[in-house]
């Protein structure tokens, strides 16, 4: 078995398509050296050995020495130098490359080969005997934490020291003569600590770099990170060794990050940063400021790449516009180069935001790089809820504390927190939080997830702060150096002025500026690239999406975001408002017919002015109203004095007020006397909410000239009877009030699928139903036996555990709820061959359920508004 795939030594075994043999990193390598790129020769290890390596107590394939010995030999050949040679020696680096990046694991090590003889070769060799023992001691730090588990604050006290007595600031103040200094501390306390010293084999050294990549997949940061993105423990990871190219070497040498397009705005500019004479790793961590790329970005003071090595510069452009041509995506691309010579160290499809995301797929399908259906895929449904989000009200008075770097676009408002499990904890309890850090690390990621904003005081645009939030979704502000943190007195402080932990700040991660107390928001605007991605989605779509939705507002809000009708208005919202409350509670205290058909009374005119509105901003759409569902108990008065309130409506006492309550509690309420339930021993509530429903349609088609088609929905259906019991009365007062207006209108009757025996038994129920309506939310509990309301304190773990592989009130389990659910629709076709059949459950927003609808052949799908968006475009990527 091949084990090992070599790249950039005149032989390329890997492709792009590898990429779950080869890791992204391992697989793009050879891609990139296949299309003439010029990359540093190397070999990956494939994702294979890892589990190989798991599978047998941490040993590997027999055959894989050989295979390494052999790679390594064409890499000598290519370059010229002998790993462990002592006057011409190679060196190389190691990295781990899973399927999709991931944080948490082992990462990089560089400057592999180094030791007390080859330094002095590197030395003689470069004519630099400063840069060696500079790479020496970076290999030696570098290895010893993250193979050997030395703490890293143990080399940079070392360091510290020696510039302390050197009395110099500056790294780059420190001679080559210091370094080897350094180095022999480093190697003292590496010793010291380990009771062993440092290992000078080279060979040793790469089996242990190896081992630490393989060791990583299954630490605990990187399982964490595995959860949080559904990514399989079986996977694996593969290992990158590849010939070192300097970026270290000289004032013509450099190293830098950047994307093909502004990862934040999706703006066709190269956008990222350099330093020259450095190594990967100073451009992320900070101790030296980056340098933009493009001389159109560079700021008074900073000096670009584009003006400080234009031939490289010149050659990197061109590499941009082949790789975007070939990969047909915005890249994100690492380099290094060295004595002005350009080297390719990595390409991937770059992270970006939901705005950047959008932009790129509609230029680039303009471009013609890519086309409309392509475009329609690239955007991830979910994103977009991102871009539907608040921006900060340009008018809005504001009190700027400081500003950092704008880092992950978006507005956010909460109190401030210093810890991710605070940030959690209280964002749990349901308050809006932003997660304040020095810096953030993958161990801060759930606190990520649950803040509503992040803000750092240290790192750039590429800083793990910066990049984790870009992909969340979270508006970010990083590196606000005007800001002093203190975690011990919890408190931050910006020029003069102090917040303290608790206290509310705003961000405006399009900006980077942060504020005292909160700002306010304005509405996204729906047009521009987002309305065209949202035409082509439509075009291709065969889903309709509905939204559920009671009052004008989210109506409004449903039309603005492309609703095509209302799939669910659930009437008794309508019920809790102040002015209709007493009637409601009147209704359900009375103990007589003539008592609760008073209370109707007057809630028919309510009702009335509700549904004319919504067949209004309508209009001519379908709108579905459900008749009432809950148990009625749910609106008794809570405190005394409103049950006095309403015993003295009804002429009635306490005592009786009090006996009714108790009558109508229950054990189950979920289960108990709702649904149709209700219509059936109550029929005058159906009656009131069946001619609300038609004198408004009526009213609404001579004040519109259109008539609305109202779709009577009826929910908790079990058995036909209950249908056709309920559908009766429905039908008995459209005649009633057709006959008062003299006119008629069109209206359906249908029902709610939501019980498990409605599923079984939807043939009989069909031939009483003008369409059916998924009710997934109760279908989902009745299936499972689990409560809606409750399932919440346990699903996690279940989730965790591996018995669920998501939250089934979230994302519709296919194989039970979703098994019914077919059943259902062959039944009632089976019946009624064209009858409608959609789906109202939170499930109607979610874009794997959505999918499953497309594949059942459901006619729509209903969500909350805000959701539309999102099922528009998740209902189109379903149908390509
Ligand atoms: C459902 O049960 O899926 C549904 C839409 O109804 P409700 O959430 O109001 O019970
Ligand atoms: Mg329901």
């Amino acid at each position: 078995q091949k084990w090992v795939y070599g790249f950039g030594a005149g032989q390329n075994d890997g492709r792009a398509e590898m990429r779950n043999l080869l890791g992204g990193k391992g697989a793009n390598l050879a891609e990139m050296a296949s299309i003439g790129l010029p990359v540093p020769p190397g070999f990956t290890i494939t994702t294979e050995v890892c589990t190989y390596y798991y599978q047998h107590e941490k040993q590997y394939p027999p055959e894989l020495q050989a295979q390494m010995d052999e790679a390594l030999a064409r890499i000598e050949q290519a370059v010229g130098l002998r790993f462990g040679d002592e006057s011409k020696p190679l060196l190389v680096s190691v990295r781990s490359g899973a399927r999709v990046s991931m944080p948490g694991m082992m990462d990089t090590v560089l400057n592999l080969g180094l030791n007390d003889r080859t330094v002095e070769g590197l030395a003689a060799a470069s004519g630099d005997p400063r840069f060696a023992w500079d790479s020496y001691r970076r290999f030696i730090q570098m290895y010893g934490s993250v193979v050997l588990g030395v703490d890293h604050h143990r080399f940079e006290e070392i360091i510290e020291e020696a510039k302390i007595t050197r009395g110099v600031s500056e790294d780059t103040a420190l001679t080559a003569d210091d370094w080897r200094q350094v180095v022999a501390e480093y190697k003292a306390m590496v010793e010291e600590v380990l009771k062993q010293p440092f290992p000078q084999d080279p060979q040793q050294q790469l089996q242990g770099a190896i081992g630490a990549v393989f060791g990583s997949w299954m630490n605990q940061r990187a399982n964490t990170y595995r959860r949080l993105h559904d990514i399989p423990a079986d996977w694996g990871t593969a290992v990158n060794v590849q010939a070192m190219v300097f970026g270290n070497m000289g004032e013509d040498c450099a190293t830098g990050v950047c994307f093909t397009r502004d990862p934040s705005t999706g703006e066709d500019i190269f956008y990222g940063e350099y330093l020259i004479n450095a190594q990967g790793e100073d451009v992320v961590a900070g101790i030296r400021t980056p340098q933009p790329m493009s001389e159109a970005r560079a700021k008074p003071g900073e000096r670009s790449m584009e003006a400080a090595m234009p031939a490289a510069y010149a050659e990197l452009v061109d590499v941009r516009s082949k790789l975007e041509k070939h990969y047909a995506d915005m890249q994100d691309i690492e380099f290094t180069v060295q004595q002005n010579k350009l080297y390719m160290l990595q390409t991937r499809n770059g992270k970006r935001t939901a705005a950047a995301s959008l932009k790129i797929a509609v230029d680039m399908a303009r471009e013609g790089l890519i086309d409309q259906t392509e475009a329609v895929r690239r955007v991830a449904p979910q994103s977009l809820d991102q871009l539907l989000h608040p921006t900060l009200d340009p008018k809005a008075p504001r009190k700027v504390l400081t500003k950092g770097l704008p880092a992950s676009p978006g507005a956010a408002c909460g109190v401030v927190v210093f810890s991710a499990d605070e940030a959690e904890t209280r964002a749990a309890k349901g308050e809006s939080v932003i997660l304040v850090r020095i810096e953030t690390s993958p161990e801060d990621i759930h606190g990520m997830h649950a803040a509503k904003g992040i803000l750092t005081t240290r790192g750039g645009m590429t800083s793990h702060a910066a990049v984790v939030a870009r992909g969340m979704g979270r508006p970010c502000v990083a590196g606000a150096g005007g800001i002093v943190v203190d975690y011990h007195s919890q408190q931050l402080s910006a020029g003069g002025q102090v917040v303290q932990g608790g206290e509310t700040i705003t961000l405006d991660g399009a900006t980077g500026e942060v504020f005292l107390g909160a700002v306010a928001m304005v509405e996204p605007k729906l047009s521009g690239d987002f309305a065209t991605l949202m035409g082509w989605a439509d075009s291709v779509r065969r889903l309709k999406i509905r939204a559920n939705a009671e009052t004008p507002l989210d109506a409004d809000t449903a039309r603005k975001f492309g609703a095509e009708g209302i799939g669910l208005c659930r009437t008794e919202h309508m019920f809790f408002d102040p002015e209709r409350i007493g009637a409601v509670r009147q209704m359900i205290m009375s103990e007589s017919e003539g008592g609760r058909r008073d209370a109707l009374a007057k809630l028919l005119p309510f009702q009335r002015k509700d549904f004319i509105e919504l067949f209004r901003i309508m209009a001519g759409l379908p709108v579905t109203i459900r008749l009432l569902d809950p148990p009625l108990h749910e609106f008794l008065p809570h405190r005394e004095e409103e049950l006095a309130e309403v015993a003295d409506t009804l002429g009635a006492d306490l005592a009786t007020m009090k006996r009714r309550a108790a009558d109508l509690s229950e054990a189950n309420p979920m289960l108990g006397h709702r649904g149709c339930r209700l219509g059936v021993t109550y029929p005058e509530i159906y009656e009131m909410q069946a001619r609300a429903i038609f004198e408004a349609a009526i009213e609404t088609a001579k004040e519109t000239g259109k008539a609305p088609v109202p779709e009577i929905m009826i929910p908790l259906v079990a058995m036909k009877k209950e249908l056709e019991l309920t559908r009766a009365q429905v039908d008995k007062v459209a005649k009633e009030v057709f006959a008062e207006a003299g006119m008629t209108i069109e209206y359906l009757v249908g029902t709610m699928i939501e019980l498990p025996r409605a599923c079984l038994t939807a043939d009989s129920i069909a031939e009483a139903a003008d369409f059916f309506s998924f009710g997934t939310n109760d279908l989902t509990q009745t299936t499972f036996g689990l409560s809606r309301d409750d399932a919440g304190k346990f699903l996690p773990y279940y989730v965790d555990k591996g018995i669920l592989p998501k939250d089934p009130f979230v994302s519709l389990d296919p194989d039970g709820v979703g098994a019914l659910v077919r059943i259902a629709k062959d039944k009632g076709r089976g019946v009624k061959p064209d009858l409608k059949l959609g789906i109202c459950g939170e499930h109607g927003g979610d874009p794997a359920s959505i999918a499953f609808c497309e594949s059942v052949g459901l006619d729509y799908v209903s969500c909350s508004p805000y959701r539309v968006p999102v099922a528009r475009l998740a209902a189109a990527q379903a149908a390509l």
